[in-house]
């Protein structure tokens, strides 16, 4: 069974690179327009050049989804370009190396509790009127199997994901009656610059990363991307306020 869409537009936010790149294609694939947003104007326009290159529809916009009338004006523009908005897929977000809780900085932490937690919800605070005003739309949110849990060395990053979840869940309670779905992926280690900057400098680093899936294996952003596009898609219509671990296993052991 093909996963089908009702709805016709989506807006991805750290669409320059990795999960977020992946998802945009997968919802291109499926014959959606996409919003593609990012920071970073080289790896959007290069998501745009890969969607257009198939035959996709896709435009550009420049945003930090940390300030807050760029993300205003992103959702505005999702509506100038395409009339309407359908699905979003929150997922720009940092990690930045830390050492245990009391070593933390406060730049660490606005910087990460700025992209991870302020951006979704800045994103979701200007996406759930538009959603509302059209009679529905289904909102996925990037946060993380450290959102589930804690690692070493990963306190701040591991609360902002946590926050990630929190924000899905109260979103898919005050909204569920309003025809507006809100979930949550939840990756373990998948493959991507974020991964590779983590990891690539120490090769013992990288197979602990494989290690840790009973998988054997780290994840690919493809396998992240069909999960986003389930949660969109119709058949996912019971299902709001989830926090769906893509992990190889991980969580099982
Ligand atoms: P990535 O670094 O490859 O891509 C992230 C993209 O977000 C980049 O294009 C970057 O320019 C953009 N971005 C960063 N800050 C931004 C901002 N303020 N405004 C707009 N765009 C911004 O990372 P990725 O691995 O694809 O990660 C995507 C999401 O998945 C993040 O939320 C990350 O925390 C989460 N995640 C990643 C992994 C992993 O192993 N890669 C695991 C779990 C969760």
């Amino acid at each position: 069974m093909g996963m089908t869409f009702t709805g016709q537009v989506a807006v991805v936010t750290g669409a320059g690179a990795g999960i977020g790149r992946a998802t945009a294609l997968a919802f291109a694939g499926e014959g959606l327009k996409v919003v593609v947003a990012d920071l970073d104007v080289t790896g959007g326009e290069c998501t745009v050049e890969q969607i257009k290159a198939v035959g996709g529809s896709a435009v550009f916009v420049r945003c930090d989804v940390t300030v807050e009338e760029q993300v205003k004006q992103l959702m505005e523009q999702v509506i100038s370009y395409y009339g309407r908005l359908d699905y979003a897929f929150n997922n720009a977000g940092i990690e930045i190396e830390q050492g245990r809780l009391a070593d933390g900085t406060m730049d660490e932490f606005d910087a990460i509790m700025g992209v991870n937690v302020k951006g979704v919800w800045l994103c979701m605070k200007y996406q759930l009127p538009l959603m509302l005003a059209q009679g529905g739309g289904a909102i996925v949110n990037t946060a993380s199997v450290a959102g589930l849990g804690a690692a070493p060395k990963m306190s701040i990053y591991s609360a902002s994901k946590h926050a990630v979840i929190g924000l899905t869940k109260s979103a898919a309670i005050e909204y569920a009656k309003k025809h507006i779905r809100v979930n949550a992926v939840c990756p373990a280690v998948i493959d991507t610059d974020m991964f590779r900057r983590a990891h690539e400098a120490d090769p013992r680093k990288a197979e602990f990363a494989a290690a840790i899936h009973p998988v054997g294996r780290i994840g690919k952003v493809e396998e992240v991307a069909s999960a986003v596009l389930y949660l969109c898609s119709d058949g996912a219509g019971f299902t709001t306020g989830h926090s769906l671990a893509i992990d190889g296993g991980a969580l099982a052991i």
